[in-house]
């Protein structure tokens, strides 16, 4: 479900008084007068809104018919938010979140009753002294300014998101997973690269996660397990049989209660006609958080397939131990901000040590994220930690230079 975008010619209308209320609709360019009685004597221009405005909301907050008719004033594009859309964002957001948005609502609600009401009525007095006041405050209202600017930006942000996948320029990158042993290279971890037409390359964190917010990460990470699936091949074709590297992808933790997920993935596996034992999934806890018996089961699922899964950034945020033997995991990647402390930190590095001596015991792969130094290599080897990764071997390479670090 997603926001879709209307465009209207000038003169069009929007919707008319006495309609029933449907979609609020958010401005990106153009102009809309919203005027009440149209064609009538008592007609009047009740304002003229421009990009970034938002207009119809009540349709998003109580049933009821239109007030006004919104009119475009010139050729205008509309995003169209339909409480459908609402409603699915809200699942997605921090309880927290969606509870504020609801208290927000309800400030809505009132302060639009007190703006209906006889300023010299007592009630109006007592109404004015209440919560309904606070709406009013220039902070809020400015509060109110930036977040409208920050939606619009995700907003954009969102189409130009689907177009690239349409247009196909999300790419991975691919860095090398070594044996601390002897640096030989044992799989390569896809990382997402934007090549954006003007923007230039553009990194993960910028539009992970809004991607995630807007439900289009699943479309992302199949996109990178399809391009997984080409390179592996490739790969093959390049190295002796004891020697086939293993390709990891990333698989975002949002909406891991889709059962769909698994049918997706053993489609693109089969599809390709790949062998499963050399995909390597990667997933955080964000996955298990929420209903952690539909995540278990969803692992389950994804073992089935014949593909390893393992725990990706383990040691920041809860990193419950107890995930290790409940879900179905092959392996964990210790953050790169605990190979980091460890560097100089003991105290740090005895939790590594326990987190990789636990993990042998439960049969589990240890991958250290973010090796920078030969004394971050000899400090892992010490304590039992035999794969990693970093920029001490490799950044993430084009799958080109990927291919030629195969070619001895
Ligand atoms: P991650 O999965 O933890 O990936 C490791 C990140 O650490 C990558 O950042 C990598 O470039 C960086 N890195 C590797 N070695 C070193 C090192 O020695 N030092 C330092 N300082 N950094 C190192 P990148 O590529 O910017 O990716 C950031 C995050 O974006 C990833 O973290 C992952 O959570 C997410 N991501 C990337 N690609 C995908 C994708 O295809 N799907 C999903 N869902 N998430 C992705
Ligand atoms: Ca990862
Ligand atoms: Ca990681």
């Amino acid at each position: 479900m997603h926001v879709k975008r209307q465009q209207f010619k000038a003169g069009d209308i929007i919707f008319n008084e006495g309609d029933i209320r449907d979609n609020a609709f958010i401005l990106e360019s153009g102009s809309v007068d919203i005027i009440r009685g149209l064609g009538t004597e008592k007609e009047i221009n009740h304002a003229t809104l421009k990009t970034g405005d938002l207009f119809g909301e009540m349709a998003l907050i109580e049933p009821g018919l239109r007030s006004a008719s919104a009119i475009a004033k010139d050729t205008t594009v509309t995003y169209v938010i339909s409480s459908d859309v609402l409603e699915d964002r809200l699942q997605g957001l921090d309880p927290v979140v969606t509870s504020l948005f609801s208290m927000l609502i309800e400030r809505y609600r009132f302060s639009r009753i007190e703006s209906e009401m006889n300023p010299n009525d007592e009630v109006f007095g007592r109404a004015l002294s209440g919560a309904g006041r606070a709406f009013h405050s220039p902070s809020t209202l400015t509060d109110f300014a930036t977040r409208k600017t920050d939606a619009l930006k995700e907003l954009a942000l969102e189409q130009e998101i689907r177009r690239a996948l349409d247009k196909g320029h999300f790419k991975p990158y691919l860095q090398p997973i070594v044996s601390l042993a002897d640096n030989h290279i044992i799989g390569f971890e896809t990382l997402i690269r934007w090549h954006h037409p003007e923007r230039g390359l553009i990194m993960p964190d910028e539009f992970i996660p809004v991607a995630e917010r807007m439900n289009l990460i699943q479309a992302i990470d199949r996109k990178m397990l399809e391009c997984a699936c080409d390179i592996i091949p490739q790969m093959h074709k390049l190295v002796r049989d004891v020697d086939k590297p293993f390709i990891s992808v990333n698989l975002s933790g949002v909406n891991f209660d889709d059962e769909s997920l698994v049918f997706g993935i053993a489609e693109v596996i089969k599809n390709a006609k790949i062998d499963p034992s050399h995909i390597k999934l990667e997933i955080t806890e964000s996955a298990f958080i929420g209903n952690a018996d539909k995540a278990a089961k969803i692992l389950e699922g994804l073992k089935a397939i014949g593909v390893t899964i393992d725990l990706d950034d383990f040691g920041v945020g809860y990193s419950s131990l107890g995930y290790l033997h409940k879900f179905a995991i092959d392996g964990i990647k210790i953050d790169r901000s605990f190979t980091a402390r460890a560097r100089d930190n003991k105290k740090s590095m005895d939790i590594v040590s326990a987190i990789v001596g636990l993990a042998n015991t439960f049969g589990l792969g240890v991958i250290a994220e973010g090796i920078e130094t030969q004394a971050d290599i000899d400090g892992l080897v010490k304590i039992g930690c035999k794969e990693g990764q970093g920029y001490l071997f490799d950044k993430p390479l084009t799958v080109e230079e990927a291919l030629s670090k195969l070619i001895h």
